[in-house]
């Protein structure tokens, strides 16, 4: 079990980290055990709101890094002013994503390309920059968030199945190349959460019963839901688990 002050003298950074949801709930999470946290997000006030209140919150060190993560040089000028504000990264959670619902047939090359960038890209851009100061300092935990849809499909959300899939193995690269060099990279994938991005699906009664049905657990899920295993795969507790990905979605991967 962690300890209460388990990233004491840790800093986190979680992209993402300003959404109200998986973000938020990730960062209130690692600052809850002592982190002090990098928001990084698109959305500057959202950054700079989430940072002062984790401040305010857990007494912790906490800075808002604005930066599109699609964006190779914004990336790279993001994490320089991240490290010059609380030090080397220990921690990363690669959680940034955007969905699109459009049958396949119909999506643009334009709108799969941004899928592809924000949900898979981003992950490569921010996990290499990240790596390539944990790998000399021989530590460091990366959380990749992917989904259910890392293993399965669903119609209509083609080009987010490519991206998560993708971010499965992914994962499983960087756990090849990293590993030997003291880092952890696993996948924590959530099933169905209720947030923003899912509120659609949870205000159509048949999608809504669907997901009931279909996840053994018989609910949605929370962002709350994911924190416990958050913490974990950052911590100690899980040094010899690596290239994993942690399904956190009620059961509904393990039934037909
Ligand atoms: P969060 O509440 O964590 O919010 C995500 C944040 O990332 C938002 O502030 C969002 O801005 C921001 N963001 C989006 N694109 C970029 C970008 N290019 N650069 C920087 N910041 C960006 O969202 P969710 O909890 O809904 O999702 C978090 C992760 O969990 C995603 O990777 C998602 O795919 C995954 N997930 C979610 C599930 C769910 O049921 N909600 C299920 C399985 C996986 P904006 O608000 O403008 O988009």
């Amino acid at each position: 079990m962690p300890r209460p002050d388990e990233f004491l003298g840790r800093t986190a950074l979680v992209t993402g980290g300003a959404g109200a949801a998986i973000g938020g709930a990730t960062c209130r999470a690692l600052a809850g055990y002592g982190a002090a946290v990098v928001v990084l997000d698109e959305h500057p006030r959202r950054a700079r709101a989430t940072a002062d209140a984790l401040q305010e919150e857990y007494g912790v060190a906490a800075h808002p890094v604005v930066v599109d993560v699609t964006d190779r040089a914004g990336v790279d000028r993001g994490l320089q002013e991240a490290q010059a504000a609380v030090g080397p990264i220990d921690i990363l959670v690669n959680n940034a994503g955007m969905q699109l619902r459009t049958p396949l047939t119909e999506i643009s090359l334009e709108n799969w390309r941004s899928v592809i960038d924000t949900d898979l890209t981003s992950a490569f851009l921010v996990g290499r920059e990240v790596a390539r100061r944990m790998i000399p300092r021989a530590h460091g935990k990366i959380i990749n968030i992917c989904s259910v849809q890392s293993e399965l499909a669903r119609p209509g959300i083609a080009a987010y199945t490519a991206a998560k899939g993708g971010l499965r193995n992914l994962t499983r690269a960087m756990a090849a190349e990293w590993s030997g060099a003291g880092l952890q990279v696993n996948g924590l994938a959530p099933g169905y959460i209720l947030t923003k991005m899912t509120q659609p699906l949870a205000d159509d009664p048949e999608f809504d019963a669907w997901v009931r049905n279909r996840t053994p657990a018989r609910r949605w899920g929370r962002p709350e839901d994911l924190a416990g295993t958050a913490v974990w795969l950052a911590s100690p507790a899980s040094d010899f688990v690596t290239g994993q990905v942690i399904y956190v979605d009620g059961g509904m991967t393990s039934v037909v």
